[in-house]
């Protein structure tokens, strides 16, 4: 049995390692991007080293005789899902959702107005990113709106000390428009209250450990009694303890600030006079939120838009345009005899790394299950890498990952870092072609 993977991030990764492993499945992995680790490379915040430590683990499958990788190779144009299908005993799609969603106000497209997702590609050196260091140096006031994990990170990068960042992996680039950037205050803005916010405690207090920068929120925008707001959920509990602390703090001294803008949703943007239009939210009795009749505006030359990710529709394969999903039952895609999902393609963009081991476990266990009542139908496995040759495709294998991994490595002992990512992709096929 061969089985083909869409998607080398922690669900693809998951998933190969469940089927090489434990099942003693031939496994190829089909990534679009020459490096393995998805989100745990390109979306993970650089300066959290415990879960980019994530990488070494997962990477581990890489070296199971049973797993072949195939980066750079992106599925849907290079190769069809079609003919995946055919060349394949079975396909388990798990390439995320890397789409921002978006807010649908005035001013929203303008270039001073940009995703979460595509700044954190940018801090990460994704190679597709665009190049934010313009907008930093122009920006002192940053808007960063939605109250997850994204935005916390992605204020946290944006006023962190440059000395703090130099031992990530961050790109040279990146690390020199950091230091560069103007960036002064950034107010995170929430359309509804701090018990509602989904981001984490230990992310949440990190912000209140930055040097000279104060954090600041307004006492009356938290709930009268933290207990009863949290409902029995202790993460909003600890969340709204930390930011009454803040609320009760008034020795204000830094020279650099992150303000929480709670029970505000977004109205419009005017880039060409720094201004951000938000409308005040309150909560009704019955715990609903509901517009309050009064906007107001807030000091914003960059906006940056975190409202989560979204997954993207693959040519060939069934889409649900409500949810952004593959639509699937117990892993196996709607009305398909052999694919299968699993990751945020599959339940959307939620959960932590570990989520997706036991999303991709189900999955194959299912596939397994199910695969078992049907013939094998997969080819020799050197055809496929004749076909990726007759296409012409530079594909980046097992020991070419090794070798761009040695020198990111390499990169980063001389700068005392553990490593430093290469952002250019034709720098990172150079380095697997050996040359
Ligand atoms: P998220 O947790 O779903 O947060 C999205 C935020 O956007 C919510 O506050 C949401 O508010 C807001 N939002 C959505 N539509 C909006 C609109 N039209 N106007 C205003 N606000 C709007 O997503 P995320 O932060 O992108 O994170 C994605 C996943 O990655 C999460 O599971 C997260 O925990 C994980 N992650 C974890 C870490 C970490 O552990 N360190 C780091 C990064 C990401 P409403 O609630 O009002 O809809």
């Amino acid at each position: 049995m061969r089985v083909a993977i869409v998607g080398a991030g922690p669900a693809g990764l998951y998933a190969a390692e469940v089927l090489a492993h434990e099942y003693q499945t031939e496994v190829d992995i089909f990534e679009a991007l020459p490096v393995p680790c998805g989100l745990v490379r390109y979306g993970v915040a650089p300066d959290h080293f415990s879960i980019r430590s994530v990488r070494d683990k997962l990477v581990e499958t890489l070296d199971n005789p049973k797993v072949r990788f195939f980066g750079n190779v992106s599925i849907g144009s290079d190769i069809t899902t079609d003919e995946l299908s055919k060349w394949y005993d079975a396909v388990i799609y798990t390439y995320g959702a890397a789409k921002d969603r978006s807010l649908g106000i005035p001013g929203e497209d303008h270039p001073m107005s940009i995703a979460a997702t595509d700044f954190v590609k940018w801090y990460t050196g994704h190679p597709d990113a665009q190049d934010f260091a313009q907008h930093l140096r122009n920006s002192r006031e940053v808007i960063v709106i939605g109250l997850g994990n994204v935005a916390i990170d992605v204020a946290r990068i944006l006023i962190k000390p440059i000395s703090e960042l130099r031992t990530t992996d961050m790109p040279e680039h990146v690390l020199s428009a950091l230091e560069s950037s103007q960036v002064r205050h950034v107010r995170i803005v929430g359309r509804r209250g701090p018990q509602h916010a989904t981001f984490t405690t230990k992310e949440l207090k990190e912000l209140g450990e930055i040097p000279d920068v104060d954090v600041l929120v307004n006492i009356d925008q938290l709930p009268p009694d933290d207990l009863a707001a949290s409902n029995g959920d202790r993460v909003v509990e600890r969340n709204l303890k930390v930011l009454r602390e803040w609320a009760n703090r008034h020795d204000h001294v830094s020279s650099k600030s992150i303000e929480f803008l709670f029970f505000s949703t977004p109205e419009s943007f005017d880039a060409k006079n720094s201004l951000f239009h938000v409308h005040q939210m309150e909560m009704k009795s019955d715990g609903e939120i509901a517009r309050k009749g009064v906007s107001y505006t807030i000091p914003a030359d960059l906006v940056i838009r975190s409202v989560g990710y979204q997954g993207v529709e693959m040519s060939g394969l069934p889409f649900d345009n409500t949810g952004n999903v593959i639509p699937s039952e117990n892993g196996r895609i709607l009305n398909r005899e052999r694919d299968y999902v699993a990751g945020w393609i599959k339940r959307g963009p939620s959960g932590i790394i570990g989520t997706n081991k036991k999303d991709a476990t189900n999955t194959v266990n299912q596939l397994m299950q199910e695969l078992n009542a049907l013939s094998s139908q997969s080819l020799e496995p050197l055809r496929i890498n004749e076909i990726l040759e007759e296409r012409e495709i530079e594909y980046v294998d097992v020991d070419g990952w090794k070798r761009i991994d040695a020198a990111e490595r390499g990169l980063g002992l001389a700068r005392g870092s553990e490593r430093t990512t290469i952002h250019e992709r034709s720098v990172l096929l150079n380095i697997a072609r050996g040359v």
